[in-house]
C-alpha cells in the first residue's frame, strides 16, 4: 500500500483546526497522485478522531486508543508514527507544526531514513513529486524542495491551507494498530496558562503593539480597542524582551504566526521578523510616527502620527460607532 499518512491530532476525539486543513491539503494532493490518504490518531478518543478525519477527506485511519499516548512522548509517539509507516510505507507524510509536529517530524524522519520540510506554507505536486514551500531568511523569501528520499515529510502552519467541508456521509475502514507505547521520558507535570477572551491565532482582529508605545502602560488601550473590535492584543518581540507583556503575545519569525482580517501594528517597525508572523494577513493598518518605517511597506492603510493621541481618538471613535 503507499499513500498519504497524516498525523491527526486531536483533543479527547475533536480534530484541532490545523489537522483539517492537512486533511484538506492531503486530499488535494492524494486526488492529483491517484494515491489515498490515510489519518492517523493516537490516545483517548482516537477511534473517535479517526472518524471525523474521514469526515474531513482521509480514505481510512489507523488509531492507537492507548491513554499512555494521551500526552505528547517523543519514543512513544514516533513509535506509533512508526508502526502506521509499516501499515501504509507511505509516498507522503504530513503534520501539523505544532508542539508535537516540531519534535515528532525530525525524529520520525530520521529513524525513516529520510529528510524533513518544516513549516510548510504551500504543497504542490510538480512531475509526481510532493513540492514543499517554507519561509526561509526570517520570511524574507520562500524556498521550495522536493525530497530525493521516500517518503516526503513536512511539517504544515497553520492557516496555509483550507480544510474541506466535512461530509458525514463518507466513510472508511477505522484500523486500530499495537504499538510498545513504554517510554524513557515521563511527564511529571502539567501547568495550564489560564488565557482570557480570544486566542490571537483565531482573532479575526488583531491589535498589536511595539516599542513604540513607549512602556507597558500603552497596551492597556490596544487592550481596550481590541475588546471593542472583538479581537485579540498582540505584539512584537522587542516588547516581550523588555517584558512589558507575556511570550504568549509574540507575533513574528519566533512567535506565533496570526492570519486575522485585520491587523493594526501600533509602534511597530516592521522587522523582517515581525512580518514573518503576519505574511497571511489580509488588512495590515500602520500607526507610526516614522514615514520611513518598513511597516508602511506591507500595510493597506498607515497613519504617520504619534499613536497616543491617535488611538485615543481611534478608541473614542470606534466606541460610538458601536454604541
Ligand atoms: C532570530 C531573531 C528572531 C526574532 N523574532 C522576532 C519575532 O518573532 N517577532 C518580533 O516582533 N521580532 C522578532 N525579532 C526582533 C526584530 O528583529 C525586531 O527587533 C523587533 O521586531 C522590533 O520590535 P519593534 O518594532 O516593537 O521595536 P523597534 O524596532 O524599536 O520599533 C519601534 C517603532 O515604533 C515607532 N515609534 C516610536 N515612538 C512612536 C510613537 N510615539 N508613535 C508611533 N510610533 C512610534 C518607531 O518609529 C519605530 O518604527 C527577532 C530577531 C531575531 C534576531
Amino acid at each position: 500500500m503507499s499513500g498519504i499518512l497524516v498525523l491527526a491530532e486531536h483533543k479527547n476525539g475533536e480534530l484541532i483546526g490545523l489537522s483539517t486543513e492537512i486533511l484538506g491539503a492531503a486530499r488535494r494532493l492524494a486526488d492529483q497522485l491517484g494515491e489515498k490518504v490515510v489519518a492517523l490518531s493516537l490516545g483517548s478518543g482516537a477511534g473517535e478522531a479517526a472518524r471525523k478525519a474521514i469526515t474531513y477527506g482521509a480514505d481510512s485511519a489507523l488509531t492507537v486508543e492507548n491513554p499512555a499516548l494521551d500526552e505528547y512522548s517523543g519514543d512513544a509517539w514516533v513509535a506509533a508514527l512508526l508502526a502506521a509507516h509499516k501499515e501504509v510505507e507511505p509516498s507522503i507524510v504530513l503534520m501539523g507544526q505544532t508542539m508535537v509536529g516540531r519534535d515528532l517530524a525530525p525524529r520520525y524522519a530520521v529513524r525513516a531514513g529520510t529528510g524533513v520540510a518544516m513549516d510548510c506554507i504551500d504543497l504542490s505536486i510538480e512531475g509526481g513529486k510532493l513540492v514543499m514551500t517554507r519561509p526561509v531568511f526570517g520570511g524574507n523569501a520562500h524556498a521550495s524542495y522536493t525530497s530525493k528520499t521516500s517518503p516526503a515529510v513536512a511539517t504544515v502552519r497553520a492557516k496555509s491551507q483550507e480544510p474541506l467541508e466535512p461530509d458525514p456521509s463518507r466513510s472508511g475502514e477505522v484500523k486500530a494498530i499495537s504499538v510498545d507505547v513504554s517510554s524513557r521520558s515521563k511527564v511529571v507535570g502539567r501547568e495550564e496558562v489560564k488565557a482570557e477572551g480570544i486566542r490571537l491565532e483565531d482573532a479575526k482582529v488583531v491589535v498589536s503593539g511595539g516599542r513604540g508605545l513607549g512602556g507597558p502602560e500603552g497596551f492597556e488601550q490596544l487592550h481596550q480597542l481590541a475588546e471593542v473590535l472583538g479581537g485579540a492584543v498582540g505584539a512584537s518581540r522587542a516588547v516581550v524582551d523588555l517584558g512589558w507583556v507575556p511570550v504568549s503575545l509574540q507575533v513574528g519569525l519566533t512567535g506565533k504566526v496570526v492570519t486575522p482580517d485585520l491587523y493594526i501594528a501600533v509602534g511597530i517597525s516592521g522587522a523582517s521578523q515581525h512580518v514573518a508572523g503576519i505574511t497571511g494577513v489580509k488588512n495590515v493598518v500602520a500607526i507610526n510616527k516614522d514615514k520611513d518605517a518598513d511597516i508602511f511597506k506591507i500595510s493597506r492603510y498607515g497613519a504617520v502620527v504619534d499613536w497616543k493621541p491617535f488611538m485615543a481618538a481611534f478608541l473614542e471613535e470606534c466606541k460610538r460607532l458601536k454604541a
